[in-house]
């Protein structure tokens, strides 16, 4: 037997990472397959900040920087959280990491200890539980239903409280729903967290810019007394087409930044310093490539809901954000294709949409949501056109 210690027993490999690598597979083999399951933007990074990268190659900025990023990417960070969320942040109290992947494992490595409870709001985001539980965590999930928009209510916050509740994880806009808290939305439950002295917040808003109607709002914003309190996090993955860059980052109070970067010193050290000059370029840069990408997802979003509701038994809520949206598929279930597979599940009801039609999507079950999938718009127009076709054409054959 090889040396595989118990801790990996409390987590299972990322699901959306396993249909991504499958779907590349099928490619390989020359199937037909249409991937709309991509968590990534399917643009290009921008071109100054491709070029900053190279500079930055160039110029011999390839050694090492400090653990927690270079003075001048933690102070543009600081900057956009002024900027953007009028949020004051110090310089020491940002830190860079591998992607906002990177700064929740150190917040919650940093934090938890056996036991602690950390409140999660579902559907949610594949990694959050197995961060969680790896930092011997217990992830306490709230459901969020279809019809409260998937947000969350105050009231089931509160009740999910206990005395071991150490972080409230909020995901705004949310993936895998694309539900966005406006201020509006955020005050009932900073009303609550200000009665619980005890619970910290991480709030993960790496969708921030890929939304719709109004911009949405970050907790210290609305709630600045819980600064003290909660790590705001962000990155330039998905708002600059950045997310093999490894880029992502976080405001938070000193001693928690202290923390995160004792451990980055001993496990990654400095994010790349060339991925650090690049995300340097795009939060100084212009941002009109953020406003052509927005546009492009907001033509298609409506494509795709219009048609996924045209599709017996598929019910799509109108996400607010981000590139996915999560319909039901309930209408479908206990029904059979006509190569004789019964749909029992969401589960089944993706596998036989690969198989039969060659459509991937990732079903709601991987994010702690039965009986739904997510289907994510990061294509072209031709491809999710196609998609729809066939999801609506496989869901006419159910009998
Ligand atoms: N948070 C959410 C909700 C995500 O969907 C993702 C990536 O899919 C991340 C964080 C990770 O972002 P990064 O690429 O910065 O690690």
């Amino acid at each position: 037997m090889p040396l595989i210690a118990e801790r990996l027993d409390r987590i299972s490999p990322s699901q959306t990472i396993a249909v991504r690598q499958k779907v590349a597979a099928l490619k390989r083999e020359g199937r037909g397959v249409l991937g709309v399951s991509s968590g990534e933007p399917d643009f290009n990074t921008p071109q100054h900040v491709k070029d900053a990268a190279i500079l930055a190659i160039e110029s011999g900025e390839t050694k090492y920087t400090d653990v927690a990023g270079t003075p001048e990417l933690r102070r543009a960070v600081a900057d956009k959280f002024r900027r953007d969320s009028g949020i004051d942040y110090r310089t020491e109290e940002i830190i860079i990491s591998t992607g906002a992947k990177q700064v929740m494992f150190n917040a919650m490595l940093a934090t938890l200890n056996e036991g602690d409870e950390a409140i999660i709001p579902t559907p949610c985001w594949v990694s959050y539980p197995d961060i969680v539980a790896l930092a011997g965590g217990k992830p306490v999930f709230v459901p969020c239903g279809q019809n409260h928009g998937f947000k969350l209510r105050a009231d089931d916050l509160e009740a999910a409280i206990t005395p071991r509740t150490r972080w409230f994880i909020l995901n705004n806009p949310c993936n895998p729903t694309g539900a966005a808290y406006s201020a509006t939305d955020l005050r009932p439950l900073c009303d609550v967290l200000l009665r619980h002295p005890d619970v910290w917040v991480l709030t993960d808003d790496i969708y921030e810019k890929i939304a719709y109607d109004e911009t949405p709002a970050t907790i210290v914003q609305v709630e600045p007394r819980l600064k003290d309190r909660t790590i705001t996090m962000n990155g330039v993955s998905k708002a600059y087409a950045m997310t093999g860059w490894r880029i992502g980052f976080a405001g938070a109070p000193l001693p928690l930044i202290k923390a995160m970067d004792k451990l980055q010193s001993q496990s990654t050290s400095n994010t790349s310093s060339i991925g650090q000059a690049a995300a340097l370029a795009a939060l100084t840069g212009p941002t009109d490539f953020i406003d052509t990408m927005v546009s492009a997802f907001r033509q298609r979003r409506d494509i795709v809901v219009e048609m996924l509701n045209a599709a017996p038994g598929i019910t799509c809520h109108k996400p607010e954000g981000t590139f996915y949206v999560f319909p039901s598929m309930a209408g479908c279930l206990h029904k059979t294709t006509p190569h004789d597979v019964r749909i029992t599940d969401d589960l089944a009801f993706v596998t036989a949409l690969l198989e039969e039609e060659g459509v991937a999507l990732v079903h709601g079950t991987v994010f702690l949501c039965p009986d739904h999938f997510r289907l994510s718009y990061a294509t072209d127009t031709e491809t999710l056109r196609e998609a729809c076709a066939r999801i609506q054409r496989f869901c006419r054959s159910l009998r």
